[in-house]
């Protein structure tokens, strides 16, 4: 025997209902920890929207330096109604994914028991988006001059590398070896031809080096039509980082639900910690009553444990809200009238049980 496994994670609940559903998470992962053997430490930040009312800044100074001893960071939503969307964003999320070279975006897509799809007849898909994280279009690259006049003109510019294409394409190529071997890459290179056809040679010479891997090149608009009429032919997606972001929320409505789907923004070599997190906002709408869905943070925790070793607890926490659903306790979002509180017992009763 080993002495007993132990994580530090920071815990970034954030704004809205990120302070609702992170505690409900939280708790499964404590309830399952000593039944798989190991301890969690949480480190609460209280960063996010107040943290920049207060102090001017999403999170402090050397915020980045204080995660950087963690083992991954666990984050609940952050937005704002009252602070403009790129402060929240740069403010936080992107340096964080920057910094701790998190170039990977990944979302896994199922249609959850109780959850219905807006597609007639559909009731089950499994699919993953690998969106590039880091590079493309998301760049600081540009300039705009000549504000509010009539010669006004803005200019950005995509980005991509080498070495960013290729080792976000052997994740996925990786990822694909343990499914169907089948890859699809997202890309536009009939339109958009200096980095669309870099992409694709990039994508195409690394896959090469993956036996029993075959990838398909896609337009992104031919793909968004296909996601949407035959789902069940896409097992894992590679996309660039604009592209992964809107075809990973297009799967997600195609599953049914925004609540529910979780991310996680992954350092694979695990030279600095990786991040995780539902897909939905801070839902201002809804902030406060105890009624949002925990699943989307249930899920980005299992995740968590998947990345941190811990797979046979990452399964049990997913069967465990799974099984939960499938008992019908659901929440107001997926048509239940179950409270946060309610989901979470019914999960928690799943948690301290065999899955
Ligand atoms: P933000 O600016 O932080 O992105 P938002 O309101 O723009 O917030 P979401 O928070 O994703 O975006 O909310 C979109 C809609 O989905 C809202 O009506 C919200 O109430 C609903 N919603 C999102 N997440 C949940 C959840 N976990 N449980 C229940 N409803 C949710
Ligand atoms: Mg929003």
């Amino acid at each position: 025997m080993t002495g007993t496994r132990q994580y530090t994670i920071d815990v970034i609940a954030g704004d809205g209902i990120g302070q609702e559903v992170m505690p409900a998470a939280l708790r499964c992962v404590d309830a399952l920890a000593g039944a798989h053997g190991f301890t969690v430490r949480w480190r609460e930040r209280d960063w996010g929207s107040d943290h920049y009312r207060a102090h001017g800044r999403m999170m402090p100074a050397d915020g980045i330096e204080q995660l950087a001893s963690g083992d991954g960071v666990l984050l609940g939503a952050i937005g704002d109604p009252d602070i403009p969307d790129d402060v929240t964003l740069w403010g936080l999320l992107i340096p964080i994914r920057r910094e701790f070279h998190q170039y990977v975006n990944l979302r896994p897509i199922r249609i959850l028991p109780g959850v219905t799809s807006p597609l007639r007849g559909l009731d089950e898909l499994d699919l993953v988006v690998v969106r590039e994280n880091i590079e493309g279009e998301y760049s600081e690259v540009g300039g705009r001059i000549y504000r509010g006049r009539p010669e006004e003109m803005a200019v950005q510019e995509s980005v991509f590398t080498r070495a960013g294409v290729t080792r976000i394409a052997r994740y996925a190529a990786e990822l694909a070896q343990g499914r169907s071997g089948r890859l699809i890459s997202a890309t536009k290179s009939n339109g958009i031809i200096h980095t669309m056809p870099f992409w694709d040679e990039v994508v195409e010479a690394t896959v090469a080096e993956h036996p029993g891997v075959t990838v398909e090149k896609v337009l992104i608009d031919a793909l968004a039509a296909r996601m949407v009429l035959k789902p069940r032919s896409v097992d894992v997606v590679v996309a660039p980082n604009l592209f992964g972001d809107i075809l990973s929320d297009l799967a997600a409505g195609v599953a049914g639900s925004i609540g529910v789907a979780p991310s996680a923004n992954l350092n694979p070599e695990k030279t600095h910690p990786s991040m995780f997190e539902p897909v939905h906002g801070s839902a201002p709408d809804i902030a406060g009553q105890g009624i949002a869905n925990p699943v989307g943070t249930m899920w980005a925790a299992a995740m968590m444990l998947d990345h941190l070793g811990e797979e046979e607890a990452a399964r049990h926490l997913e069967s465990a809200f799974e099984q939960a659903m499938a008992g019908g306790t659901l929440t107001g979002d997926l048509g239940g009238t179950a409270s946060t509180e309610e989901f979470t017992q019914a999960v928690l009763a799943r948690c301290t049980t065999a899955p």
